[in-house]
Parts: C-alpha cells; sequence; structure tokens
C-alpha cells in the first residue's frame, strides 16, 4: 500500500477548537482511496525535511503558544517558502494561517515575528472578538464553520492573494472585508475551526489535491 504522509506543524502547541480534526478527516478520506497515512508531529526543535510530506498541516493556538512557537519556527522558513511556492499542498487554521504573514501583534502589544511568506499581515483588536458561527462562498461551494478570534488579517499584496471565501455570515479574515482567509498556489489558510474539514466539499478536493501532489514525478526541489 502506499503511504501519504502529513506533517502536523507544532500539533502539541496549536490545535484549538478541534482543528486535529482536520487531519483525522483528511486521513480517512485517504484511506478510503487506498492509501496508508502516516501523521507525524513536528514540534519545537524537530527537523522538517518538507518534501518527504504529501501534506502540511497547521492548526489555530492562543497568543501564548504562538509566542513560544514564534521561537522555533523560523528555522524552518527557507524550506516551507520552497515547499509552498513548489505547489506543495498546505492547509493553516487561524493562528497558523497567521503565522504565514509578516507578523502577528498581540493582545499584550508583543509583535510576533512570522514565516513572512506571504504578504498578510495581523493585529489583535481587542474591541472586536470574532465568535460565532461562520458561513461562506468557495471556489469548492458553501462552507459552515465557527470562528474565535481577534487578530483581524489584512492582505498587502491583494493581486498575489485569493481570498478563500466571500462571507455569507460571521467576520472572517476581519471585520471589514468581508472575505475569509486566503489561497496562494496549493496552500489555503482559514480562520474556520469546526474542524473546517467537516465540509467534505473543500475536504475532496484538498484529498485530491493531495495525491495529486503524491504522484509528482520529481520529489526533491532543484538546488
Ligand atoms: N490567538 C489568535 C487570535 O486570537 C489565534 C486564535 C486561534 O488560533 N484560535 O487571533
Amino acid at each position: 500500500m502506499t503511504t501519504i504522509k502529513i506533517a502536523y506543524l507544532y500539533e502539541d502547541l496549536m490545535n484549538t477548537y478541534g482543528d486535529c480534526g482536520d487531519v483525522k478527516i483528511i486521513r480517512y478520506l485517504l484511506q478510503k482511496k487506498g492509501y496508508d497515512c502516516q501523521v507525524v508531529n513536528i514540534s519545537l526543535e524537530d527537523d522538517l525535511p518538507a518534501f518527504d510530506f504529501d501534506f502540511i498541516f497547521f492548526g489555530g493556538g492562543q497568543d501564548f503558544e504562538q509566542s513560544v512557537v514564534a521561537q522555533d519556527i523560523q528555522r524552518h522558513r527557507s524550506i516551507l517558502q520552497q515547499y509552498l511556492e513548489a505547489g506543495g499542498p498546505m492547509l493553516c487554521i487561524c493562528g497558523g494561517y497567521q503565522f504565514l504573514g509578516s507578523y502577528y501583534q498581540t493582545s499584550s502589544g508583543q509583535t510576533i515575528k512570522c514565516l513572512d511568506l506571504l504578504p498578510l499581515h495581523t493585529v489583535f483588536n481587542p474591541d472586536k472578538r470574532m465568535i460565532g458561527d461562520t458561513r461562506y462562498q468557495t471556489e469548492f461551494g458553501e462552507v459552515k464553520a465557527f470562528e474565535n478570534h481577534s487578530g483581524q488579517t489584512f492582505f498587502d499584496d491583494p493581486h498575489k492573494l485569493k481570498p478563500f471565501g466571500k462571507m455569507l455570515q460571521g467576520y472572517g479574515n476581519n471585520p471589514t472585508d468581508g472575505i475569509e482567509g486566503m489561497q496562494y498556489k496549493n496552500v489555503i489558510g482559514s480562520y474556520s475551526h469546526g474542524p473546517l474539514l467537516k465540509n467534505l466539499n473543500v475536504a475532496q478536493a484538498l484529498t485530491q489535491r493531495i495525491i495529486t501532489w503524491h504522484q509528482r514525478p520529481v520529489k526533491v526541489p532543484s538546488v
């Protein structure tokens, strides 16, 4: 049986509101298609050989855990950049999504340096907790989920990033833009917990992307 490998970034620190369910749903769908599935927790001080994996998942976290992760994650910036630019599939939820941008300014006013892989940034706004059910339209169809964050995310280059969805209910990235998450190549960032992939339209599309990536002829990036 062919094995598909999933890297779960900082599973022990970044896993709010059932985000681990996203990985379980992907594993279930892959197994139904006849693949064996191995999930590896990449945590503090672990190596990340990104091109050994067929999918990278990064869940949400509280500000404190994000500040702990921030002290470790910069080591992986370059390999993650190569992976996402090469079209590797990745799903990043809430705090994980915020890490893709340049910085996250937290509740205490501290600025967490993020990975700066994509042109977006996030600022905590104590006056506006965005919490509740969400509904939005995506290219995969309608999505229903749950959000709970005070970080407001803004695109710094809207030409480079595509919104993941257009809001029908709830806030998404921030209270003004009316959009949820972002897409860049095979990377999806989203504020949706619940988990997001209980929406089988998105889960099945992502599973297909993972299988396609797994079947790519050249596994290692050229240097
Ligand atoms: N701590 C971040 C915020 O409040 C992310 C929250 C989360 O990942 N659920 O915006």
